[in-house]
């Protein structure tokens, strides 16, 4: 199995609209940071994503990717689901209808907004997606899912605090944690985290975010699980990878889009 950081972005990706700061127009490829999102590949050549994000189709065109067999997503907002529909050339190919796995609130968020995405009977032309929600068992623990020989565990966090917009981390193989968009961790899930080889954390920005873990609350995080290796992705423009790597040196690193695991 490898791990294809597909992109290492904030919602906004790097360079930023607009934006004329040194990280925005530095000519370090690893300054380009897309929108966030993560692809695994079996040793079959299976290929499973977490998210399809607006850059989603630039990414798969980057990687060579023909063919996607899952999609996990981590929660609704447009930089994680904004892709969705470029699913659609993948989805034709299959026998099966594209399993794509979320926890309940997502579903409804997303057939919210995209309602068509759910009704192949009207729309003959759309991708064919085979929404599944998450499970628990009796104890709430959010099901282990098994998808093409990789076992991913889902983790419930929160988000965003005050409008309780909940989204799903994934243990992959109980070796690498993805955990993105979130503030706070569920205490109960947390046993999944400790000792991976490699913990993965979002964290856009070095100072207190409402929504997000800041890059002090993720170190701390990485004091706590004591992974082998700690990443920061979901990166904003407010540092270079650069000097992101001179600052954090020997505490974590910074992802970059076409790092592998
Ligand atoms: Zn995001
Ligand atoms: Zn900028
Ligand atoms: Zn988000």
């Amino acid at each position: 199995m490898r791990i294809i950081v597909a992109g290492s972005g904030t919602s906004t990706g790097v360079p930023t609209l607009g934006c004329g700061c040194n990280v925005c127009t530095s000519r370090d490829p690893r300054d380009n940071r897309t929108r966030a999102s993560i692809l695994i590949q079996t040793d079959e050549h299976r290929n499973i994503v977490i998210d399809t994000g607006p850059d989603f189709r630039t990414q798969m065109l980057r990687y060579h990717i023909d063919s996607v067999d899952a999609v996990l997503f981590t929660h609704f907002h447009y930089d994680h689901v904004g892709g969705i529909d470029d699913l659609r050339p993948y989805s034709q190919r299959t026998e099966d209808p594209l399993p794509c796995y979320m926890n309940a609130q997502t579903f409804e968020e997303i057939t919210r907004k995209m309602p068509y995405v759910n009704q192949s009977e009207n729309y003959p032309n759309i991708p064919r997606l085979r929404f599944k929600i998450l499970e628990e068992d009796d104890s709430h623990t959010p099901l282990c899912l098994n998808i093409a020989g990789i076992e991913f565990q889902p983790i419930r966090m929160v988000h965003v605090p005050s409008a309780e917009v909940f989204s799903t981390g994934f243990v992959i193989e109980k070796k690498f944690g993805y955990l993105t968009d979130f503030k706070h961790i569920f205490r109960e899930d947390e046993r999944f985290l400790y000792n991976l080889d490699v913990l993965y954390l979002g964290s856009p920005l070095d100072i207190e975010h409402p929504t997000h873990i800041s890059h002090y609350e993720a170190f701390e995080l990485f004091q706590k699980f004591q992974p082998r290796r700690a990443v920061v992705g979901h990166l904003s423009h407010q540092h270079s990878h650069e000097r992101l790597l001179e600052k954090w040196k020997g505490i974590a690193e910074p992802a970059y889009d076409g790092m592998i695991f």
